[in-house]
C-alpha cells in the first residue's frame, strides 16, 4: 500500500499507520492488514480498512457527542480520519461484560457467562512481552501514569462501556468485551480516548445467534471475516 506523500509517517503498526498532519493532528490511516496471536496469524482483507475506518468513526463521533474526550476529529477520505495528537499511554484497557478470550483461558471458565458488574483490567502495551496483564499498584511504582490518570482512565472506560453496551442492545448486538487505549492530548493535555473502536478490538455477539460479528471469526476460522464485519456495519446506523 502507498504511503500518504505529503504526510510524514510516525508510526506504523499491526492495523494501522499514523502520519504527522499538522502541529497538533494526526492522521490515522487503516490498513487491510489482520494479524492474530501477537501477529503469528497474519492475512491481508481487502476493505477491511475502509469498514474499521467507519466503524470507529461511528464509535467515536457517538461518544464525542456524549461528552467523551476522543481523539476523533473529522473524517479525511475512505481509510483515513484526522485526530488529535497525543502522546500514548502505554496501557491496554480491557473491558469485560461477559467471559471469553483470554479470560477464559487464564480461569478455566467457560465462555459466555455474564458478569455481575464490568470487569476492567490492564495490560502494559509492549509487544516484546506480549502486552503482560498490569495490576493498577505495579502501573503506579513502575511510574506509567499517575493514580489520577488511571482513575481517570478507569472511569472514562465504565462511561465508554456503558454508552456502547445500551446502544448496541438496541441493535440486538451483544458487547461481550473491548480494548481501549488512552492518551494525553498535546493541546490541552487532556485524558484522550485513542486508537480505534472496531471490529478488530471489540467483541460483538449477534443476540439471537451469539454468532461473532468480529475478528474471533478470523482467530477462530469461522467464517468469513469481511462478510462478519459488513453485517456488523449494516446493523449500525451509519
Ligand atoms: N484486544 C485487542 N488487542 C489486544 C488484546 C485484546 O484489541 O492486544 C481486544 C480483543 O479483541 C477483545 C478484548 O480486547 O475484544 C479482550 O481480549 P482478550 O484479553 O480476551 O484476548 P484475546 O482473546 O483477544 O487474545
Amino acid at each position: 500500500m502507498e504511503d500518504k506523500k505529503n504526510f510524514e509517517l510516525l508510526y506504523e503498526g499491526k492495523a494501522k499507520k499514523v502520519y504527522k498532519f499538522d502541529e497538533q493532528k494526526l492522521l490515522i490511516k487503516f490498513k487491510d492488514d489482520v494479524t492474530a496471536f501477537n501477529g503469528l496469524k497474519k492475512d491481508q482483507i481487502l476493505n477491511k480498512g475502509k469498514i474499521n475506518k467507519k466503524i470507529s468513526k461511528f464509535f467515536f463521533e457517538m461518544l464525542n457527542k456524549e461528552g467523551i474526550n476522543t481523539h476523533y476529529i473529522n473524517d479525511y477520505d475512505e481509510n483515513s480520519f484526522v485526530a488529535k495528537w497525543t502522546d500514548l499511554i502505554p496501557l491496554e484497557v480491557i473491558v469485560r461484560n461477559y467471559t471469553a478470550g483470554s479470560f477464559c483461558k487464564r480461569y478455566g471458565v467457560k465462555k459466555g457467562l455474564i458478569f455481575d458488574y464490568p470487569l476492567i483490567e490492564f495490560s502494559l502495551k509492549n509487544d516484546e512481552l506480549g502486552d503482560p496483564m498490569i495490576t493498577k499498584d505495579a502501573v503506579l511504582l513502575l511510574k506509567v501514569t499517575t493514580e489520577d490518570i488511571l482513575d481517570e482512565i478507569t472511569s472514562i472506560s465504565k462511561k465508554v462501556n456503558d454508552i456502547l453496551s445500551d446502544y448496541l442492545k438496541s441493535k440486538g448486538i451483544i458487547l461481550v468485551d473491548f480494548k481501549l487505549e488512552f492518551g494525553i492530548s498535546k493541546n490541552d493535555n487532556k485524558v484522550t480516548l485513542i486508537d480505534e473502536i472496531s471490529p478488530d478490538t471489540c467483541r460483538f455477539w449477534d443476540a439471537n445467534t451469539m454468532e461473532s460479528l468480529d475478528k474471533d471469526v478470523y482467530r477462530e476460522e469461522k467464517g468469513d471475516l469481511l462478510n462478519a464485519y459488513e453485517v456488523l456495519l449494516g446493523r449500525l446506523d451509519i
